[in-house]
């Protein structure tokens, strides 16, 4: 059942409501939320939930319909995230862990993982124990098999995961992993469940062949219950009369689980389909349909790999596969999750940065109300706990940052529909010792928000950004064209507008969690004109906390400001100093210069090269060049 707490509840009364539940022989566990905290109560014994109720400090008890309690999202509404070593799975984020079948020799595990590291894996996978189905095939290497897996984990610093197959193992398989593997053909072998779930350690929890969806997540509460919360689930495909692929991948158990497990689930690609070609476009829809990651098998030399060679990714078929996984990910509204070398959210939190007094300022400025597209942007950037700092205007987020009250401020720089963000050029160029360090790159749904109970045909006047009007021109044409579309500063703020206004005639356009953040009602969702709606952000802060920031991934782009002499084939020039260093432009826009009429200077956003190349690069443009400044360097997706 689900004790739901009163928000003004005692710690007294809730250690009562925990003693008298303990008493009835139940285990508690509580889930702080957003707006409540319950404690979920699970145990063999029958008890009349109204004893519960008339507790002090209840709010309300509930009886969770499902047999799997724990696991279940009646429990927990929030998504979980695990964490793994220091790479995390759920939430907005996609994390791909890759390796061979099996770990085969010290050099083969090293050489793997470096490939995959090298293309964007996060997680290194490899058996040491491998259930063969035949006694004859290779069984693994065992305990050796882990050191080594450990150790080439260690070296590319990404954490590992192996497979566990008998309940002996679990005390010495510690010492080596970060996560256990359940496979399929030991799903329900409960007394292994059982005593891997006592370890409180992740566990990657494989769908079983032939198990319903129900059996998968009644598995899964057994390792819940048995002590362990941090569960990934893990879709591998499962047997069916089709024989033209070793299994049949479920793609639809993804948005079953979701809707019934706060569980983030992931695919497997490789033993679903058993053939490599067929797993790139798996892996796609995999992604297309809401997981939060990837196991894939690759190997260095898969034509001679000891088992599963036919499924394993060549190096550069999985690099290939990266890209086109990177490429898709915004579209879905997620992000790439990247191995946090000296990442800046860790840097950002530390415990001991949060206990001194100058806390506040390792915030995170961002222009709007909460809710805003640039606030979802620094929790993708960041994480979901960043503590952001609503400011009123773009100027005010570079003051911020300059002194000092933030650490970091995220900007959008262009929008794929309404294009450069004139005023965050602007900025950066008068503010030099700012320095663009990252940048991400968001999907806009915009959605039709009113307060609790409103609807669409009584809606009178509906107010947002004029970006959002503009992006919206054909449902504010169409399905709402008995309304008065009228401008406003943002788009969280406008929703904060209507909050206030408690008029179910009155309407604001803005993102999904501006309106939970205000506790409103989404009447519609996705009402973009062209769902191609793409805003693309900067990360900004003072010099000395660059490195820091930069270190968090490989810096492959740099933005530029320059102004040109006054004279025939100035621009031409600048531009074949870039074509000469191999520099590809990415972007070039002019911008008029402030007190100079008629004169203006020129945006380029290019790819890096080579750092001695680029030294030379910009030797070449700052002579020819009248200005030439270096707006920042950093890492894109794009
Ligand atoms: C594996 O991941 O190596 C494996 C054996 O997978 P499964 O248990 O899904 O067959
Ligand atoms: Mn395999």
């Amino acid at each position: 059942m689900i004790v739901v707490l009163k928000q003004q509840v005692t710690d007294e009364q809730k250690n009562k409501i925990r003693d008298f539940l303990k008493s009835r022989g139940f285990r508690i566990k509580e889930i702080v939320g957003q707006e409540e905290t319950v404690l979920g109560a699970v145990g063999t014994n029958r008890i009349d939930i109204r004893e519960v109720a008339v507790l002090d400090g209840v709010a309300n008890v509930i009886p969770i319909s499902k047999p799997f309690k724990l696991a279940s999202r009646e429990l927990k509404k929030s998504d979980s995230i695990i964490q793994v070593g220091n790479v995390k799975i759920g939430g907005p984020r996609i994390v791909i862990a890759a390796g061979p079948c099996a770990v085969e020799s010290r050099e083969q595990i090293m050489t793997i993982a470096r490939l995959v590291r090298d293309a964007g894996a996060v997680m290194l996978r490899g058996g040491a124990f491998k259930p063969r189905s035949s006694p004859y095939a290779f069984q693994g290497l065992g305990e050796e098999g882990l050191k080594y897996l450990k150790e080439a984990g260690e070296t590319y610093s990404m954490p590992v995961t192996t497979e566990i197959v008998s309940p002996k193992d679990v005390d010495m398989m510690l010492d080596y992993i970060d996560m256990f593997q359940i496979g399929t053909r030991n799903m329900q072998n409960f007394e292994l469940l059982k005593e891997v779930g006592k370890t409180g350690r992740p566990v990657l929890l494989k769908r079983g062949l032939s198990a319903t969806i129900e059996e998968w997540l009644m598995a899964a509460e057994y390792l819940i219950s048995s002590g362990t919360d941090q569960v990934v689930l893990c879709e591998r495909g499962i047997r069916t009369y089709e024989q033209a692929t070793r299994n049949t991948l479920d793609i639809s158990a993804i948005p079953v689980v979701q809707k019934l497990s706060h569980l983030p689930i992931i695919g497997d690609p490789s033993h679903a389909t058993g053939l490599r070609d067929m797993v790139s476009p798996a892996s796609l829809a995999i992604v297309a349909a809401g997981a939060s990651g990837l196991m894939i098998e690759v190997h260095n030399n898969p034509d001679k790999a000891f088992s599963d060679g036919p499924q394993s990714l060549y190096p550069e078929q999985f690099e290939k596969l990266m890209r086109d996984i990177q490429a898709l990910c915004p579209v879905v509204g997620k992000s790439l999750e990247r191995i946090p070398t000296a990442r800046a959210d860790v840097e950002v939190w530390t415990e001991k940065e949060l206990s001194i007094p100058s806390a506040r300022t390792l915030k995170i400025a961002f222009q709007g109300d909460h809710g805003a597209y640039s606030e979802q942007a620094i929790k993708r950037i960041f994480d979901e706990q960043a503590a952001t700092m609503p400011c009123r205007t773009f100027s005010d987020v570079f003051d911020a940052v300059q002194t000092g009250q933030a650490r970091y401020g995220v900007l959008p720089v262009e929008n794929t529909l309404g294009g450069t963000i004139n005023e965050t050029l602007d900025l950066l160029h008068t503010h030099p010792d700012l320095t663009v360090v990252g940048e991400k790159q968001l999907r806009i749904v915009h959605c039709l928000i009113g307060i609790p109970g409103t609807q669409l045909d009584i809606i009178k006047e509906v107010y947002t950004h004029p970006q959002g009007l503009a992006q919206c021109s054909r449902f504010l044409a169409t399905e709402l064209a008995h309304a008065n579309a009228l401008p406003y500063f943002d788009t969280a703020g406008a929703v904060a507008h209507v909050a206030q206004k408690n008029d179910p005639t009155v309407a604001a356009i803005a993102s999904s969690e501006a309106a939970r953040f205000h506790k409103m009602q989404i009447i519609r969702e996705g009402i973009e004109t062209d769902s191609s709606n793409f805003t693309r952000f900067y990360v900004v802060c003072r010099e000395e906390y660059a490195e820091v920031f930069r270190s968090s991934a490989p810096v492959n782009r740099v933005s530029m400001v320059f102004s040109v002499h006054d004279r025939p084939g100035a621009l031409f020039e600048v531009l074949q100093i870039l074509s000469q260093y191999g520099m590809n432009m990415k972007k070039l826009e002019s911008r008029p210069i402030a007190g100079k009429p008629w004169e203006y200077s020129f945006f380029v956003e290019s790819e890096l090269v080579e750092e001695s190349k680029f030294k030379e690069a910009v030797a070449a443009l700052t002579s020819s060049c009248s200005q030439f400044r270096i707006l920042g360097t950093f890492h894109s997706d794009r």
